[in-house]
């Protein structure tokens, strides 16, 4: 797991007609290790045929090739310019966006879990653009992962990042691997938080972060 790296000076001031003063932009990358589409075609086809099946047969001939682009797509995480404003109201509570989709794949069984984040920032100097919070989850979900580590690193790169008074982050999430095999069991949630700042340190933005959330007091419903 690499670190994102921010490319560019961040914050710059944007130039041009009715540019805000203060606009402060960042272009988020997140590197990704090389892929060899060509070898996971071939490993797949060793797969088909290592489980009985005939990768050459008419049903299967395209899969290896199939099953190797979907899985780059979902290992590829968006770039996307990173908007932030200077928080000149001075607004002081809670901006949470509730329901954010979330997809990603369990490293342990190369199977999708999905489900929804709900992140919360405590504004400091700065506040983001709405739509930003989405695509700094998909920034981490598109990738190998478990749902613990993925909720910490949306929650951290917030914090690093934004520079805020405090960070809210759950993801409530199925697993396939939990509903189509193992315990079998279909519609179980798991539910992970992570906090920052004075969401972790002060009860009552804690609490009330949960309860925006819809998550009750202890991030449990
Ligand atoms: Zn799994």
């Amino acid at each position: 797991m690499t670190a994102p790296e921010q490319v560019g000076p961040a914050p710059a001031p944007r130039t041009g007609p009715g540019a805000p003063a203060g606009h402060g932009r960042l272009r988020v990358v997140h590197p990704r290790p090389a892929m060899d589409l060509p070898a996971a075609e071939r490993a797949v086809a060793d797969l088909l045929r290592a489980l009985g099946r005939d990768p050459a047969s008419v049903h299967l001939a395209d899969t290896p090739r199939r099953v190797a682009d979907a899985y780059a797509e979902l290992l590829t995480g968006p770039q996307f310019d990173l908007t932030t404003f200077p928080n000149d109201e001075g607004y002081d509570e809670l901006v949470l966006a509730r329901d954010i989709p979330v997809q990603s794949l369990c490293e342990h069984h190369l199977l999708p879990f999905r489900g929804v984040a709900h992140v919360a920032y405590l504004p400091g100097s700065r506040i983001l653009g709405l739509s930003k919070l989405a695509r700094v989850v998909e920034l981490f979900a598109r990738d190998l992962q478990v749902q613990e580590r993925l909720t910490q690193q949306v929650a951290g790169w917030l914090q690093d990042n934004l520079a805020p008074r405090g960070v809210g982050v759950v993801i409530e999430a199925e697993h396939l691997c939990m509903s189509l095999r193992g315990v079998r069991a279909p519609g179980s949630r798991t539910l992970t938080s992570a906090l920052r700042g004075v969401l972790r340190e002060d009860a009552r933005t804690r609490q009330e972060f949960f309860a925006l959330a819809g998550t009750g007091r202890d991030g449990l419903r």
